[in-house]
């Protein structure tokens, strides 16, 4: 069999294979706690069910435009407006199947064999490989402070001639950190005086604590939708916990999103029209769930920063958003690969190596999952890298031996 140069340059999804082998280990029966997992717990809100299934025993589940059903793309013009202070018209929306193939489709439209992305590490798995995929070069910036914060700077000194775009994730999926308003305005500002687009990856953008507020990217530019560089990616999947529904969208020029729509119709077609309902249902629904959400995943956060301080040589930054954290764990291993396959032979834990955010020596943990595995989770992550711990457990009627690193 050849496989194509480009399709063996590209890697599995880390956190693809995680729930694969978290799944298949608790088909074996074992007492697997994932904490690796990107989804909160939640029921699909009520209007989105209600919503789609009105179109499923209808039966008239049919093509729809490529770039989303219009009464969607009103609900998105909608929260546009609210959320982004921007009148948006709908040739400025396209509707795709998550907002992992609004980036995609994006990229596509943007991007030239050998221009430049620039990543911001820690960055979310999957951008590196989509900018391959579309025969482009990843750039990633790194904080030198060692922290999770991107400094200008920084970007500036990556930036060359092949620079086509910059992809912003605020809160941030690895760090949960929330970027400041000072550098967001300084960022704005420097990809519109040199043409360089922002793809602002906004999934988390309503699920930030404690008072934190992910500064919607219009608010420091004067150029109107069509001459804007800011281009805004969102969709149900986090805001909703609506994961398996799979509705992403943009929000950019009308020239863009023309494009993204040629692409698209080549590609998949529109997103599924049962899905497009359900995202409608929510979107125009009530809202208040989204707050439930929010407070839900808030106490998660606290009980899990809480639990994680008996682990005298992690250091740990906060999350001000988002539903991870991402400690330093290299005073007990250096190599997050090793450490995570540790902890899940070992505590039978689910973590997610920092090395596939660009953040070796870290681990991804998520407290997206119930308040019952977040403490358990982290207890047995306690108990495997403890020297004072006991040396047996038992988890599920499991005897598990801790042996050390
Ligand atoms: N961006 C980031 C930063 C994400 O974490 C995810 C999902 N894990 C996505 C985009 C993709 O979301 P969707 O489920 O809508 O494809």
């Amino acid at each position: 069999m050849t496989i194509s140069k480009l399709a063996r340059s590209i890697a599995e999804s880390p956190t693809m294979r995680l729930n694969e082998e978290a799944r298949r280990l608790r088909e074996r029966g074992e007492a697997v706690i994932h904490l690796g997992i990107g989804e909160p717990k939640n029921k699909a809100p009520i209007q989105a069910i209600l919503s789609s299934a009105a179109k499923l025993s209808g039966g008239d589940v049919k093509y729809t435009p490529t770039d989303g059903l219009p009464s969607l793309k009103k609900a998105i013009i909608h929260y546009t407006e609210k959320h982004y202070d921007r009148l948006v018209a709908p040739e400025n929306v396209i509707v795709s199947t998550g907002a992992k193939q609004s980036i995609y489709n994006l990229l596509l439209s943007l991007v030239d064999p050998q221009d430049q992305v620039i990543l911001l590490s820690p960055y979310w798995v999957s951008y590196p490989e989509m900018v391959k995929l579309v025969s482009g070069v990843p750039v990633i910036v790194t904080p030198a402070d060692g922290g999770f914060h991107p400094r200008l700077q920084e970007i500036e000194a990556a930036v060359s001639s092949y620079t086509k775009a910059i992809i912003l994730n605020t809160p941030n999926n690895p760090s949960g950190v929330v970027f400041s308003e000072a550098f967001l305005s300084e960022l704005v500002d420097f990809c519109e005086r040199r043409a360089i687009y922002l793809i602002m990856d906004d999934i988390y953008h309503q699920l930030v604590f404690d008072g934190a507020r992910a500064a919607p990217g219009y608010r420091f530019t004067r150029a109107g939708v069509e001459d804007s560089k800011v281009l805004v990616v969102n969709g149900v999947s986090k805001l909703y916990g609506m994961t398996g529904f799979r509705i992403g969208w943009v929000v950019g020029p009308r020239r863009l999103v023309q494009v993204m729509t040629n692409l698209q119709g080549q590609i998949t077609s529109n997103p599924s029209a049962i899905s497009q309902a359900a995202a409608e249902g929510a979107l125009t629904g009530g809202q208040g769930l989204v707050e439930v959400l929010r407070l839900t995943i808030q106490n998660n956060r606290d009980v899990m920063m809480r639990e994680l301080t008996g682990l005298t040589e992690l250091r740990t930054v906060c999350p001000q958003g988002t539903f991870y954290c991402l400690p330093d764990f290299s005073a007990y291993n250096k190599k997050s690969l090793e450490l995570a396959d540790f902890l899940l032979k070992k505590a039978l834990v689910v973590t997610v190596p920092g090395s596939e955010f660009g953040a070796e020596g870290h681990l991804r943990l998520s407290f997206a999952g119930t308040l019952k595995d977040v403490k358990e989770g982290v207890e047995r992550i306690k108990w495997a890298l403890d020297p004072n711990a006991p040396s047996e457990i038992y988890i599920g009627d499991r005897k598990q031996v801790r042996d050390w690193l």
